[in-house]
């Protein structure tokens, strides 16, 4: 796994006891995706063995909105639950709750949170980190006390820690300890993301981390590093030994109906501005880039079907759901994204099962330099 402190290989390793069981690096679609299939009535199945609801608490009150289980407690459950329903029995399901803003949870809120997700029926409970700046004590203490609550109420579902990649390296190093001395009870660990060109100290202690027998699981990845470099950032951490990623829920004004719905961008978009993943070089072109001139898309994906531009353009007007060209265009692009960056974990998986993950990134330029790879 290491190699001078610098991980070489990532790693492939076999998750038990999920629907059916698989083996990692595995991409999780989240439910803002399955929003996209929803949204342009794409039915076509997929078939990833994990998946991930998640939601954006961006201010403390839309989290404390859930305490006194009122109506917004039950149409978070429903929505949630709504999700989960869709993937029991076909994947391991689990929630993400993206904690967007600074400050700590509270008892109450971490709790909340933990019976939202049993009561939506989640194999997996994520119990949220309280901050990224308590210690590893306290962070222990928060483990012991909500996988306990979470058994007490559901002696079926396993729970998931999360820690934040964003925090001091030792104090991040400590709390992988905490989980450690569990390992065997506790099976997966969850990470929240951060850029590993920030954070690689962190990223190397996962790395470390990654002879255990414990799942490594990370949420809230942002799609690309910057417009200036969109590589990839789903398939930069499988270099660390991170054994499956979800994407983060985007913000509002991309999320229509989300709490913040209505605040556009200044400019209109249009369909050629939209990003989207291309396999052979793990980033994120706007269309304009990938399909002018009426080229074809390069992906024969169920979404993409090698179509150009301007037919997938029409093909979506004539679903007659009245949003916008760049808004369907943009759904489409999400579900390509799925199907197209699964596949490509999947090569991956082989390269590094064949100790190739170098060379297979000497294939991808702008990974390789993201990655600071020689
Ligand atoms: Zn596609």
């Amino acid at each position: 796994m290491l190699a001078g402190g610098e991980p070489t290989t990532g790693r492939v390793v076999r998750v038990k006891g999920a629907v059916p069981d698989f083996e990692t690096p595995q991409r999780v679609p989240i439910s803002t995706e399955v929003n996209a299939k929803i949204d342009l009535h794409f039915d076509d199945p997929w078939d990833n063995p994990v998946f991930e609801a998640a939601n954006r608490f961006d201010k403390p009150d839309w989290l404390a909105a859930l305490h006194s289980k009122n109506g917004r407690y039950s149409a978070k459950l429903r929505d949630v639950r709504g999700h989960v329903n869709r993937f029991t029995g076909y994947a391991l399901t689990k929630y993400y709750p993206h904690i967007g803003f600074q400050g700590s949870l509270s008892d109450r809120d971490i709790r909340i949170l933990i019976e939202l997700q049993i009561e939506a029926g989640c194999n997996v409970i994520a119990i949220p980190e309280p901050s990224p700046t308590c210690t590893p004590a306290v962070f222990g203490a928060n483990l012991e006390t909500f996988w306990e609550y979470a058994s007490r109420i559901n002696q079926d579902v396993a729970v998931m820690p999360y820690v934040h990649i964003a925090q001091d390296p030792a104090r991040f190093k400590a709390k992988l300890r905490v989980v450690a001395e569990h390992e065997h009870a506790l099976w997966c660990l969850g990470l929240v993301y951060a850029s590993p060109a920030h954070y690689r100290p962190n990223y190397l202690h996962v790395a470390e981390f990654g002879h255990r027998d414990v799942w490594v699981h990370c949420s809230g990845v942002r799609k690309y590093q910057s417009y200036v470099h969109p590589v990839s950032q789903l398939h930069s951490v499988q270099f660390f030994g991170v054994d499956s990623v979800a994407l983060a829920v985007p913000r509002a004004f991309y999320n229509r109906g989300g709490q913040d719905a209505g605040a556009m961008p200044a400019s209109t978009p249009t369909p050629s501005d939209v990003r989207y993943f291309v396999r052979k070089s793990l980033d994120y072109p706007k269309l304009a880039q990938v399909c002018g001139g009426g080229k074809p898309l390069p992906c024969p994906c169920p979404a993409c079907g090698k179509k150009t531009l301007d037919d997938t353009v029409a093909g979506l007007a004539a679903l007659g759901t009245g949003d916008e060209p760049a808004f369907q265009t943009r759904a489409l692009s999400k579900i390509h994204d799925v199907y197209a960056s699964t596949a490509e974990f999947d090569v991956a998986r082989i390269e590094i099962a064949e100790s190739r993950l170098s060379e297979y990134y000497n294939s991808k330029p702008a990974m390789k330099a993201f990655l600071g790879l020689p």
